[in-house]
Formats: C-alpha cells, structure tokens, sequence
C-alpha cells in the first residue's frame, strides 16, 4: 500500500470520523449503494456504515477526491419494486377496507375493526 492510498486508510475512522477506505479495499461486508442494487439489495434504513475514498483528477471537489458511501450488508433487506399488478392488488385491498358493508361506499379511511362499518352506519345503529 503505497503513501497515496494510506492516506485514505483509516478504518477506525479517527481522521476522518467515519470508518474509511481506499478504493477497493473496503471489508467486503460494506457495499456501496450501487453494489447492493446490483446485488438485489436496498439499505433498508440503516446508516451509513463507512466510506471509500480516492482521488480523482477528472473530478473538481476539494483536494480531487470523491466519497462513495458504505452500507453493512448484512443489515440490506431484499430491493422493494412492485409490480403494476401488485400495485393494482394492493389498491384494492386498501379499498376494500374503507368499504362500509352497510352503506357499500367507499368512505376514504380504513373502517374501524371494532365497529366494522363506517362512523356514519356505526352512528346510526347507536341512535
Ligand atoms: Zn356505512
């Protein structure tokens, strides 16, 4: 390891307060964004876990260098993309909840479980 990738080598992240890496030398656990996409993942919400960075000529940030984000992959969940007929079902689904079984409208909030039609019905039985 030469002095120009030491410098990006600080997995304890003391210089850089984020545990970081020369290109291509990050543990293999940590992913970048792109490469969980590429493998079917998705962060799923955690933070980010580390850091990768190099110099590059081409690129005009402060000092050339450039940053790509590290996930742990071990906390990556499977990538969300549903399809248009899932989206469909879901859809449908969702309406069915906010159809009231008495009054057969569609009242625009899920029904409340405990009185299994809308407020309006629900009222008028009560009354
Ligand atoms: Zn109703």
């Amino acid at each position: 390891m030469g002095r120009f990738r030491a410098r990006f080598f600080d997995p304890a992240g003391r210089r850089y307060g984020l545990p970081t890496w020369p290109w291509r030398m990050a543990p293999p656990h940590l992913m970048t964004r792109r490469q969980l996409t590429a493998a079917g993942l998705r962060p799923g919400g955690q933070e980010v876990v580390g850091q990768v960075l190099w110099a590059s000529r081409r690129y005009r940030a402060p000092g050339g260098v450039r940053a790509a984000y590290l996930y742990d992959v071990r906390f990556a969940l499977p990538k969300r993309t549903a399809t248009p007929a899932q989206l469909r079902a879901l859809g449908k689904a969702l309406a069915a909840r906010r159809t009231c079984p008495d009054c057969r409208r569609d009242v625009g909030y899920v029904l409340p479980r405990h009185l299994g039609t809308c407020l309006d019905c629900a009222e008028g039985i009560a009354a």
